[in-house]
């Protein structure tokens, strides 16, 4: 199986995708988590990342496209993968659909979670991710047992920097100028589904998986 997980920042698509790596046993591809790691260790794809991170902008198509494809061909991408994260332009893509078809491949679906702008915000504001395994929290729809510290591994959480009112804003704004007309790319190919991104994570999750199943 490979998925597109697409939604604007803050619709659960990093929460499914970490879900539905554990049930189907298909690895994850998060750009966003490869760029913070690149960005923690200070490497030069990190200090080339950092800046645009930081101010909620788009890291260069060519940066994350090469990633990309440094990423699909590795052994355990053999089963499939899920993109969360990647496509977030139509350039990027573009060379997705270029890259899989020289390699006999393409993409199965694209799963749209649909959410409102208002509850977005909501949920970007208040959440946590842990430091150590990526498990992600929020005050109130999701709270850790214990402040700070992580459920599952009982590593630290933290909140992004990017997860802050100004760069919401702006990473909402770019999702509907750059990354939304996606939709109608994929639209096109017979590959988009769209679901609904409200309600408990479990619910959504069960609604993904009668989708890809
Ligand atoms: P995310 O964790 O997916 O919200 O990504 C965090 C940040 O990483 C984004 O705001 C961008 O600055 C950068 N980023 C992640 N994925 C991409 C992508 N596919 N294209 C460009 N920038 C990206």
């Amino acid at each position: 199986m490979r998925l597109i997980l697409l939604g604007p920042p803050g619709s659960g698509k990093g929460t499914q995708a970490n879900l539905l790596q554990e049930k189907f046993e298909i690895p994850k591809i998060s750009t966003g988590d490869i760029l913070r790691a690149a960005v923690k260790d200070n490497t030069e794809l990190g200090k080339q990342a950092k800046n645009s991170m930081d101010k909620g902008e788009l890291v260069p198509d060519d940066i994350v496209i090469g990633l990309i494809k440094e990423r699909i061909v590795e052994p355990d991408c053999s089963v499939g993968f899920i993109l969360d994260g990647f496509p977030r332009t139509i350039v990027q893509a573009e060379k997705l659909e270029e890259t899989l078809a020289a390699m006999e491949q393409d993409i199965d679906l694209v799963a749209d979670l649909v959410v409102d702008r208002d509850e977005l915000l909501i949920r970007l504001a208040g959440r946590s991710t842990c430091k150590n395994c990526g498990a992600m929290f929020h005050q109130t729809s999701h709270p850790p047992k214990v402040e700070g510290v992580c459920d599952e591994c009982g590593g630290e959480l933290y909140q992004r920097p990017d997860d802050n009112e100004e760069t919401i804003v702006k990473r909402q704004d770019i999702y509907n100028r750059e990354t939304a007309p996606l939709k109608d790319f994929y639209r096109k190919r017979g590959k988009l589904k769209s679901i609904q991104g409200r309600g408990g994570m479990d619910e959504i999750f069960s609604n993904l998986c009668k989708m890809v199943t």
